[in-house]
């Protein structure tokens, strides 16, 4: 089997998902958003495929890309104003097809130099961005903001319990504590599930009427949790919750932080992004002041998945935690006074997730994404406004374009409409 195609074929095949791509590019808005799925229909449509005999590459490509046309929902519709699932620039998204086509080896910095230079220097910048020192940053790209937040759960341990490395929990007597808001994001759970802490380990603080985690009742908690004995050893603070797009007070948690001696990482998957536009910097003042930074590039720097940055202000802290030395893999880069990712991450082999923002980036340059942020800005006061015109209640106070809103005259019978709406008109998301 020839699994290079030859060149007429590769023409061919790239003629035809070139065709395709640009029809859903250009023309998004004919689809319906969502549908009334049947997953059994869903099911004989891939099934008709037994991998018993080769098929025709023409008739194969076709149906895989009717098939993702067909069966999901539309993020990049103008019409579906879910989540942070944005439309994927085109840039990132070519970055992304050359990357699999040169497939880079992340692991080792000898491998792929230019992929791994591009890497350091885009966590640089971004850190730089953030606020850290120039030339004590360091990083390591993600594949979302779960496995960001699980990385910095694991430096945290690292930091403060020099055994862990060699003994796990085992060799953790104290019962360590991590506090984020009660509107944090759940893979803060997760990690703690993942590290072996359990989710018992995480304390989720109410929060405020701004709804940021509520720091007097976070101080109270955390000396009741010390009086009994517990480690607090670590605070992931919010820049943007995820249902309501709330903004922790980053400068009282880096306070707090400082004086109970924790690890203080900021979970800005989303809002990091709004970093960017100086009139709202002050909204992040104190990440400045963290140990580590998670920020998702698959959100709302339109790049698409999966991509995100964790970064750190601790320069040893990732060799530490994730650093292994093995015969196997090639040296030269520790040699060279460079760094080998894979003595710095959770993955090891590893694609090279850097190129789908270094891309755009150096296209549109912090301004056009800034401009792209600004404008979002602008449709969510816009939105708030008209809505708050007509009788809605705005639920939620954040300046981050995420707009929960409810009417007094809703009734059942008004939800299931909007429901049908949703799914089975696929009118809107
Ligand atoms: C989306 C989100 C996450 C999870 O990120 P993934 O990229 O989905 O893994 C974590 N924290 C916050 C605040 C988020 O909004």
């Amino acid at each position: 089997m020839n699994f290079n195609a030859d060149y007429s074929e590769r023409k061919a095949l790239l003629a035809q998902a070139v065709q395709a791509l640009e029809a859903f590019y250009s023309d998004t808005e004919s689809l319906k958003v969502s549908a009334d799925w049947n997953p059994k229909e869903i099911r004989q449509y891939i099934a008709r495929y037994q991998f018993d005999s080769p098929q025709a590459s023409e008739q194969v490509l076709k149906d895989v890309l009717e098939g993702l046309k067909a069966y999901a929902v539309h993020t990049p519709h103008p019409l579906y104003f879910g989540l942070f699932n944005p439309r994927a620039g085109f840039s990132a998204a070519l970055a992304d097809f050359i990357t699999a086509v040169y497939n880079p080896q992340m692991a080792a910095w000898s491998h792929a130099p230019y992929a791994n230079e591009v890497e350091n220097y885009l966590g640089q910048k971004f850190g730089e961005k953030m606020g850290y020192t120039p030339g004590k940053i360091d990083g390591t790209f993600c594949s979302g903001g779960a496995e960001s937040n699980i990385t910095a759960l694991l430096c945290a341990l690292n930091f403060h319990f020099p055994a862990y490395r060699e003994e796990g929990l085992q060799g953790i007597k104290e019962k360590p504590i991590i506090y984020c808001s009660a509107e944090a994001h759940h893979s803060v759970l997760r990690a703690a599930m993942v590290a072996g802490l359990g989710k018992k380990a995480v304390v989720e603080i109410p929060t405020n009427a701004q709804l940021q985690m509520d720091t007097k009742v976070l101080e109270q908690q955390m000396e009741a949790d010390l009086a009994q004995g517990k480690y607090p050893f670590m605070l992931a603070a919010t820049a943007g919750t995820t249902g309501l797009g709330a903004i922790d007070n980053l400068g009282q948690c880096a306070a707090i932080s400082q004086r109970y001696h924790l690890w203080f990482h900021v979970d800005a998957a989303y809002g990091g992004a709004l970093v960017l536009a100086e009139e709202y910097r002050s909204l992040f003042a104190g990440i400045e002041q963290s140990h580590s930074i998670t920020i998702d590039l698959h959100k709302w720097f339109s790049v698409p998945m999966a991509a995100s940055l964790f970064l750190t202000s601790q320069p040893e802290i990732l060799s530490q935690t994730f650093g292994l030395y093995t015969e196997y893999m090639p040296r030269r880069g520790t040699l060279n006074g460079v760094v080998d990712p894979y003595t710095h991450s959770i993955q090891w082999s590893r694609r090279f997730i850097g190129l789908k923002m270094y891309l755009p980036l150096a296209i549109y340059g912090w301004k056009g994404f800034e401009e792209m942020i600004l404008h979002q800005m602008e449709m969510g006061d816009r939105l708030r406004e008209l809505l708050e015109k007509e009788g809605w209640i705005i639920q939620n106070e954040t300046p981050l374009p995420i707009v929960c809103f409810d009417h007094p005259d809703l009734t059942e019978e008004d939800i299931l409409k909007m429901n049908q709406i949703i799914t089975a008109e696929g009118q809107a998301w």
